[in-house]
Parts: structure tokens; C-alpha cells; sequence
């Protein structure tokens, strides 16, 4: 068993958690990291036992895109991120896109992978329009 520690993606609290691995990736459980400045030891219930979606049969596990009839067929990496760029410089033609171009993030991110969220929205797409879950 191997012991991984990370932040609990649940919420904007973001407390320190190691995850407790299995030789075969299988996760077993989730500890509390005693010396984390924010959860100092504690977690809530989701923190503690909010891991089933890990291995459930309707996690996503390839891009889709949706085709023309509506139906949706699994692609890979490159062509799904390709498309995605393409149609992000597509809805770039003008000069203000902020409202051509939205980015949502959430308050399950990290600090960090929000701040990356904005810079991508800013200084990448050119737009202002950005809001996350935490602000209703
Ligand atoms: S353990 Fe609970 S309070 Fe802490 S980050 Fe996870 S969901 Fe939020």
C-alpha cells in the first residue's frame, strides 16, 4: 500500500488528505493529514468517504463528441482537444469575445488549478466572462 497525499477536490475549503492505495490502484481509504494548515486533521463526510465515483461504471472515461444527429461517439485526446481549439479560435474572430466566450470553474478546483482557469480566460481566450459555484 502506498499513501498519496493530496487536497479533497469536494469543496473551496481544500483539506489535506493522503489516500491510502492498494497495489492494484484500488483506493481503500482516505486519512485526515494531521499537519495540513487548513483541515489540521479534520475532514467532513465527504472528505472521509466521498471516493465511490472513482470506480463507478458511469464515470467518463473518453472524450465524446456530440455529432450532427445528436448522438455522441467516443473520440480520443488529440482530436477531442484539436476541436475544442478550433472552435475556441472560431468564436476568436472578434476583438471583445466576452460574450462569445464563458469559462466556468468550480469551487471543487484548487486554488491553483483556478487561478490557471482565469489565465487561460484572460490572457489566452481574451475574455473577462469567468465565474465559479462559490459565488451564488
Ligand atoms: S473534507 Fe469536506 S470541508 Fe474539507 S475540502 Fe473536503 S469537502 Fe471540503
Amino acid at each position: 500500500m502506498k499513501r498519496v497525499e493530496t487536497t479533497c477536490g469536494y469543496c473551496g475549503c481544500g483539506c489535506g488528505i493522503y489516500v491510502n492505495v492498494a497495489d492494484d490502484d484500488t483506493i481503500l481509504g482516505i486519512a485526515p493529514s494531521y499537519n495540513h494548515v487548513v483541515s489540521q486533521g479534520k475532514l467532513c463526510s465527504k472528505g472521509w468517504h466521498g471516493f465511490a465515483f472513482v470506480r463507478d461504471s458511469r464515470r467518463l472515461k473518453t472524450p465524446l463528441i456530440r455529432q450532427k444527429d445528436g448522438n455522441f461517439r467516443e473520440a480520443g485526446w488529440d482530436e477531442a482537444l484539436d476541436l475544442v481549439a478550433a472552435k475556441f479560435k472560431e468564436a476568436m474572430t472578434e476583438e471583445d469575445n466576452t460574450d462569445r466566450i464563458g469559462l466556468i470553474s468550480s469551487a471543487r478546483c484548487t486554488n491553483e488549478e483556478n487561478f490557471l482557469m482565469a489565465k487561460m480566460a484572460r490572457a489566452g481566450l481574451k475574455t473577462s466572462s469567468i465565474d465559479h459555484c462559490a459565488r451564488l
